[in-house]
């Protein structure tokens, strides 16, 4: 099937979802186990400071909301967290966090250093930085960085996101590219207010960056964040469609398959909101390697919630994939 046009995803978003399952779906999971040999790459994820300068209107972690508890993880213990991790038998890591100034980009080098010289496969998502960091990250040993466009129209964009604006998230995008970075890049689906002409022209944008991975997540609201105040979850079942056209539309990308089910409270950790994004062509889960205690402040979404390995192996063995550390 061919998904090349805004009408060709809007079709999609369209199709009842049963004919979606037997015919969309099927497709990007068998183009998964052709391209990739069906393989479900486990990844450590570590949220190692939950303390943000900005004010995304969606998110719990915006600087005003002062329900969220703040922690800083300091560098010795996010290294910790990976031997840990190394000892577990991860071979990638994912280290994320607000946009804190005050962390110290010196000590962010020093972390990819370590990690790298443990021959880790390094993502990260630290927020905006200059050209000249992103070549720094590269330098040191980073492999691939996390910026999503979040939406792809300007005005929405200013809008959710106030503390930056849609060209200069563009311009970051395009240097981390030059930088020799793995670009991660997508959006945010079926966010109050966004009509199917603006999901498809996000997943028109997320094709044309050339991405190694696609972090979607259908929207979840966070409490005591304005967008909150507008409207409700995010279908999963849109977001279903969205994995499987990614999938369609680019056969050996990364797609997060930690993804919420019926039961939001179970947050990205419901085994059937996982198996479903699985079933749907979706290939990469997290081990999330923060104590209990401060996952919980770790809060971009409200029940973010995921799981350790062994939630990981089950997931393989039931969507029949073999785990790839
Ligand atoms: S989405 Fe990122 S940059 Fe925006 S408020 Fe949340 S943590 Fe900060």
């Amino acid at each position: 099937m061919n998904i090349e046009s805004k009408k060709d995803v809007m079709d999609v978003l369209a199709m009842p979802q049963t004919e979606f399952w037997n015919t969309v779906a099927v497709e990007a999971k068998q183009l998964h186990r052709s391209e990739n040999g069906n393989t479900l790459i486990a990844t450590a994820m570590l949220g190692f400071d939950n303390i943000c300068k900005n004010q995304c209107l969606y998110c719990g972690m915006r600087a005003s909301n002062a329900a969220v508890e703040r922690y800083r993880l300091e560098p010795d213990r996010v290294l910790r967290s990976g031997e840990i991790a190394a000892e577990m038998g991860f071979r990638r890591i994912f280290l994320i966090s607000g946009e804190d100034p005050k962390y110290g980009f010196e000590n962010i080098l020093k972390i990819v250093e370590a990690l790298n010289a443990k021959d880790f496969f390094i993502s990260l998502a630290i927020g905006e930085l200059s050209k000249n960091q992103y070549v720094e990250l590269k330098n040191a040993g980073a492999d691939e960085y996390v910026l999503k466009f979040e939406m792809s129209q300007r005005e929405v964009f200013n809008r959710m996101k106030p503390s930056t604006d849609y060209d200069r998230r563009m311009k970051g995008i395009g240097w981390i590219k030059e930088s020799g970075l793995e670009l991660a890049s997508g959006s945010i689906v079926d966010y109050p207010g966004q009509t199917a002409e603006q999901l498809a022209e996000d997943l028109l944008l997320t094709r044309d960056l050339g991405i190694s991975w696609a972090p979607v997540i259908p929207y979840m609201p966070a409490k005591g964040t304005p967008l909150a105040l507008e409207g409700g979850s995010g279908s999963t079942e849109k977001n279903l469609k969205v994995i499987s056209m990614l999938r369609i539309m680019m056969p050996r990308i990364n797609i997060t398959a930690q993804q919420p089910g019926k039961d939001l409270s179970k947050g990205l950790a419901d085994p059937q909101g996982n198996l479903d994004a699985l079933n749907a062509g979706a290939n990469m889960l997290f081990a999330d390697m923060l104590p209990d205690a401060l996952a919980r402040n770790f809060s971009v979404v409200d029940n973010r919630i995921t799981l350790g390995l062994d939630h990981i192996e089950s997931m393989a063995r039931e969507a029949f994939m073999s785990v790839q550390f």
